[in-house]
């Protein structure tokens, strides 16, 4: 007896309707409902902490700036001095630089030479900057247009003894690592590393540097993966190429679970004779197997095998980039205890039409760019097609067109969301 359901009910790459597909946020609250983040963490030295995510909140130790200090170079005055009409005619008593201070007392109508960074001298609270004083002799002159308090950095005014300097579950810039050194931390606590294994399934499919026989195509799944993991805090475990066979199959499934924290697949998990992808999870372990109202992306596995939570991301090579984007990288995130897990999504005028029935959520490939009176614009890469791997190398961005949308006019707003997020 045929168990498939009669031809017309079955979905087709040409079909937009959404039918018994499921939608995006419901995919992601299952995900997201059965992650756990870890709770191993390291500690690492300062300058190898950079993309990790900080285990703990840090709490400063220390007052930055430790010192009142200079902003400026030019001369420490009491905001007394300052005249309120014609000019202040002070001596000069000494010289502060930076990790050299002037240890005297500075009495009213009395000033200090002072060099940008040092130390604020007692009874001074204001610098004049050398360009707005007249130097003679021993003397300097200035005039009312100064303020009191004016190029002087207070003590503690970027952070505080006990202010949280950085929050746990930050992940780490270069800023980060300077306010780090800033507050004298040269080891920090981090989540350990995920551990992702990844391989692609396909018997037409041949590594890079040999040559194609007939039917045959260069496996470049594992390298946008590769690719896309190597911008991620994780240790990659590239297993290669699984042919569709069920038993070389299993076979890798067991060794990835063995070993890894998320294992990656590309390929066989649509309804086609050689897609054993979810039939092998499913006897080794949990699956859900998903038709997405997504596009392109629409076959996704998802479950766990052993302790490893899966993803059995489609063949399509464009598809396969649009869920790690949408699917994966949230998780990774989330399982490490990132805060932030998202790329932050904008609204910016779209200067092609797109066309697009309601239905399912469509990631189009733009190309976000400045015109020359510098407004932002977002186009259209070209062919939209969810093996055309050219338009995604063309794009910096998915056009995130919701599932109702019914098509953009030329000039209308669009979200977008650039593929490296903001900052
Ligand atoms: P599948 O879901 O396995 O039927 O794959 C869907 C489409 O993606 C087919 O045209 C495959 O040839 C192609 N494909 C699958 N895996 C890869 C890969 N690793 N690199 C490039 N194309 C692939
Ligand atoms: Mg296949």
């Amino acid at each position: 007896m045929n168990s498939q359901p009669p031809i017309r009910s079955q979905p087709s790459c040409a079909d937009s309707g959404k039918g018994d597909l499921l939608g995006v946020e419901e995919a992601e609250q299952r995900i997201f409902s059965l992650l756990r983040p870890i709770d191993e963490t390291e500690l690492v030295d300062v300058r190898r902490a950079l993309g990790r995510t900080l285990s703990r909140d840090i709490l400063s130790t220390v007052n930055v700036p430790p010192h009142t200090n200079s902003a400026m170079d030019g001369y420490a005055i009491s905001g007394d001095d300052i005249p309120a009409e014609d000019y202040a005619t002070l001596p000069i008593i000494g010289t502060a630089f930076a990790g050299k201070p002037f240890t005297g007392c500075v009495s009213n109508g009395q000033c200090v030479r002072i060099m940008t960074g040092a130390q604020m001298p007692r009874g001074c609270d204001t610098v004049v900057i050398q360009e707005l004083a007249e130097v003679s002799g021993d003397t300097v002159r200035f005039d009312p247009g100064n303020r009191r308090g004016q190029n002087v950095r207070q003590a503690g005014e970027d952070l505080a003894v006990g202010d949280v300097a950085l929050a746990a579950g930050k992940r780490l810039t270069p800023a980060d690592i300077g306010l780090l050194a800033s507050i004298g931390i040269g080891e920090v606590g981090v989540m350990r590393r995920l551990r992702v294994a990844f391989f692609s399934t396909g018997d037409e499919l041949r590594p890079v540097g040999s040559p194609l026989a007939e039917g045959e195509i260069y496996d470049s799944n594992r390298y946008t993966l590769y690719g896309m993991l190597q911008r991620q805090d994780v240790d990659i475990i590239d297993m290669g190429v699984v042919p569709d066979d069920r038993s070389a199959m299993s076979a890798a499934f067991k060794q990835a679970a063995e070993v890894a924290d998320v294992i990656l697949t590309s390929g066989g998990v649509s309804v086609g004779d050689a897609d054993y992808v979810k039939d092998i999870v499913r006897e080794e372990g949990k699956v859900d197997f998903w038709k997405l109202a997504i596009k392109p992306g629409r076959p996704l596995a998802f479950g766990t095998l052993g302790k490893a939570v899966f993803f059995g991301l489609p063949g399509n090579p464009v598809a396969v980039m649009v869920t790690f984007y949408q699917f994966v990288q949230p998780a990774l995130r989330y399982l490490r205890g990132e805060a932030t897990l998202r790329p932050a999504r904008f609204r910016v005028a779209c200067a092609t039409p797109i066309r697009k029935r309601p239905g399912r959520t469509e990631n189009q490939r733009g190309l976000l760019q400045t015109d020359t009176d510098g407004t932002l614009q977002v186009s259209v890469t070209g062919a939209q097609g969810s093996g055309i791997l050219s338009s995604m190398s063309a794009a910096n961005c998915f056009i995130v067109l919701p599932e109702n949308n019914e098509g953009v006019a030329a000039g209308e707003e669009v979200l977008v969301e650039p593929f490296e997020g903001m900052v």
